[in-house]
């Protein structure tokens, strides 16, 4: 049987495609690519002649199951998502599943991630840490993930659109409280990378005076103390419903 190996790409920057996964992607017999054509211009500009396939969320199923067979004739497969780990907050995990059911070997490549990326350098403490990814579309999903997330001790990272941060930055300072730190890492390894630093209110304030464009890693540091926090919570409960629950 063949090989399915999972390679990172670049998440913004050519140079962070490693030797390793040049060479695995030049030596598979096909890559499947969550978008072919967003791959292509790597593989162009790697020199790599390997022919693609499509690997996405809206096939996913189907898909793995067809590159399982393919697998099991005997050819190695290299997964790719359009950037950093794949099935981080991304495609891969059905074909994953699909493999190891089927014995077949999965060989990871390690590489270019956009939390860990963050991580290293936003000067919350690193571990342990809660990846989250990102967090539900809707408004009320919304609110009972951040109440779920606020009684964590971990460092907690969040994947966000640039069109919803304002937007999520305010619903945690409601959630949180105004003076939980937090730090944006914006465009990591690109030209305009930054990192914004400081409490929710004044990430808050820095969100409202900019124009929010690129892309952006989340994280926030954990509730130092989530029982004083929670002894809050049973303070200000309404009386009948506390006297029922004790
Ligand atoms: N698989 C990728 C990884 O390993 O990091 C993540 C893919 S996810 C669909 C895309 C999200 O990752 C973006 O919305 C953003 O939150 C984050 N991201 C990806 N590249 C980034 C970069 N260069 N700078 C900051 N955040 C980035």
């Amino acid at each position: 049987t063949g090989t399915l190996y999972l390679v990172p790409t670049p998440i913004g920057n050519l140079e962070d495609m490693t030797f390793r996964a040049v060479n695995i992607l030049k030596e598979v017999d096909l890559i499947a690519a969550e978008d072919t054509r967003n791959t292509q211009k790597l593989l162009n500009h790697f020199g790599i002649e390997t022919s693609q396939i499509s690997y996405h969320e809206h096939n996913a199923t189907e898909r793995a199951a067809q590159l399982v067979e393919r697998l099991k004739k005997g050819e190695s497969i290299a997964q790719v998502s359009d950037a950093g780990m794949p099935s981080i907050s991304d495609p891969g995990v059905e074909l994953v599943h699909a493999a190891l059911e089927a014995n077949i070997s999965v060989v990871p490549l390690p590489g270019a991630n956009a939390a860990l990326t963050a991580l290293i350098a936003s000067g919350l403490v690193p571990q342990p840490f809660y990846f989250y990814g990102f967090l539900p579309r809707k408004k009320k999903d919304v609110q009972e993930e951040l109440e779920a997330l606020n009684k964590r001790q971990e460092t907690i990272v969040f994947y966000e659109s640039p069109h919803r941060l304002k937007q999520r930055i305010e619903e945690m300072e409601k959630v949180f409280g105004p003076d939980r730190r937090v730090v944006l890492a914006r465009e990591l390894t690109k030209r305009f990378e930054e990192f914004v630093r400081g409490t929710l209110a004044e990430v808050k304030e820095w969100t409202n005076s900019e124009q929010l464009r690129g892309e952006f890693v989340v994280i926030v540091e954990g509730n130092d103390a989530p029982e004083a926090q929670e002894e809050q919570d049973w303070a200000t409960w309404p009386l009948d419903e506390h006297v029922s629950r004790v």
